[in-house]
C-alpha cells in the first residue's frame, strides 16, 4: 500500500501525520499480522521550510518512508503525479498531510479494494469544515462541469481515493500538462466503490490553497473536461446568422411596403448581424478544429481494458 502525500510548507505537520496513520493502522488491524505492508511516499513540493529536513530525519528510523523532492513548487496536482509515479505499492491512496482525509478510513478502503474494487472513492458526506463561500464556489462548479463535461465526475470526492495497481498504471500513462487529477480520476473508469465520510477540518498549519489557485484550478478542469467551450460558438453563430437573415427578408418587405423609416438603417442593421452571425460560426469551425487538435494533443488513451477474458 502506497500512501502518496504531497507537502508543501508542512514541517509541522509531517509528523503528527505519522504518528496519526501509524495509530489508525494499530487500531484498525488489531492482528498485527494482517497489516498491509505500507509505504509512505512524501513528495516535496519545493518547500521553503524544514520539511524535508523533518522528514529526512523519520526516514532514518522509518524504512517505509520515501522522500521526491521536486525542485521548486509544481502545485499540488503534478506532485502527486510525481508521487503516484514513484508508487510501488499494488494499491495507492493519495492523501493530505494534514489529517483532512482521515487514516481510519484506510481500512474499510483497503477492504473495499480486497472485495475486487479498483477504485474505492471517499466522499465527503458533510462540507461544514469548509468555509460557506467554499461550499457554495465547489457546489456551483461540480454543477457546471456535470452539465457540460463528457466525463461525469463524481462531486465531493477529492483526491482521496484508493487505486489498485491497474488504475495507477493508466494514471500514471496520462501524459497531459494541465492535470486537473479529479477529471483525470473520474475518466479512468474502472469498478468504483465510494465510502463515505465527514471531512475533518485541518489539524496544523494553514491551507496552501489562494482562492485565485482554486479559481484557476477551476477553469483548468472546466477546459480539460469539455470542449464545449470552444464548440458552442458553430450553433450560436450560425443562430445569429439565420436570425439576421429572417430579420433582413422582413425588413426588406416593410421596407417596400412602408416605404424608408430613416434611410440606410435597414442594410446597415442587417450587414452588422448577419456579419456578427458569421464571425461567430466560423469562430465555432475554428473551435471545433480546435477541440480535436486539443483532444489528440493530450494523447490519453483511446479506452481502457478492465479485464481480457479467454485469449
Ligand atoms: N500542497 C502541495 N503543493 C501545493 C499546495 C498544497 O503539495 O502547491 C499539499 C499540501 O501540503 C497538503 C495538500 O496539498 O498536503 C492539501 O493542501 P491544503 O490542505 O492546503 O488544501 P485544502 O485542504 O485547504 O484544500
Ligand atoms: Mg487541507
Amino acid at each position: 500500500m502506497s500512501l502518496v502525500v504531497p507537502v508543501f510548507n508542512e514541517a509541522d505537520a509531517v509528523r503528527h501525520f505519522i504518528d496519526a496513520v501509524n495509530s489508525a493502522i494499530d487500531e484498525s488491524w488489531p492482528d498485527r499480522a494482517e497489516i498491509p505492508q505500507f509505504e509512505f511516499i512524501f513528495v516535496d513540493d519545493g518547500s521553503g521550510d524544514a520539511t524535508a529536513i523533518v522528514i529526512r530525519e523519520l526516514r532514518k528510523r522509518d524504512q517505509r518512508i520515501k522522500l521526491v523532492s521536486l525542485s521548486r513548487n509544481f502545485g499540488k496536482e503534478a506532485a502527486l503525479s510525481a508521487g503516484l509515479h514513484s508508487a510501488t505499492g499494488d494499491a495507492a491512496v493519495p492523501m493530505d498531510v494534514d489529517l483532512q482525509d482521515p487514516p481510519d478510513l484506510l481500512r474499510p478502503m483497503i477492504d473495499a479494494w480486497l472485495e475486487g474494487n479498483v477504485v474505492v472513492n471517499a466522499r465527503r458526506a458533510d462540507r461544514s469544515s469548509d468555509t460557506l463561500l467554499k461550499r457554495t464556489f465547489s457546489r456551483l462548479f461540480y454543477r457546471a462541469i456535470n452539465l457540460i463535461s463528457d466525463q461525469p465526475i463524481a462531486d465531493d470526492v477529492g483526491d482521496f481515493r484508493l487505486f489498485d495497481r491497474a488504475a495507477i498504471d493508466v494514471l500514471n500513462q496520462m501524459t497531459e500538462h494541465t492535470r486537473f487529477n479529479k477529471g483525470l480520476f473520474s475518466w479512468i473508469g474502472f469498478q468504483t466503490k465510494t465510502i463515505e465520510y465527514v471531512r475533518p477540518t485541518r489539524s496544523v498549519g494553514k491551507t496552501k490553497w489562494k482562492p485565485f489557485k482554486l479559481i484557476s484550478l477551476a477553469f483548468d478542469g472546466l477546459t480539460s473536461s469539455t470542449t464545449l467551450p470552444l464548440r458552442i460558438w458553430t450553433v450560436l453563430g450560425a443562430l445569429i446568422a439565420l436570425g439576421a437573415i429572417g430579420y433582413a427578408c422582413w425588413l426588406v418587405f416593410y421596407t417596400l411596403t412602408y416605404g424608408i423609416d430613416v434611410p440606410g438603417y435597414a442594410s446597415l442593421m442587417v450587414a452588422v448581424s448577419f456579419l456578427g452571425g458569421l464571425n461567430l460560426f466560423t469562430l465555432g469551425l475554428i473551435g471545433e478544429y480546435l477541440s480535436k487538435v486539443a483532444i489528440q494533443v493530450r494523447g490519453r488513451p483511446l479506452y481502457v481494458v478492465a479485464s481480457k477474458e479467454g485469449f
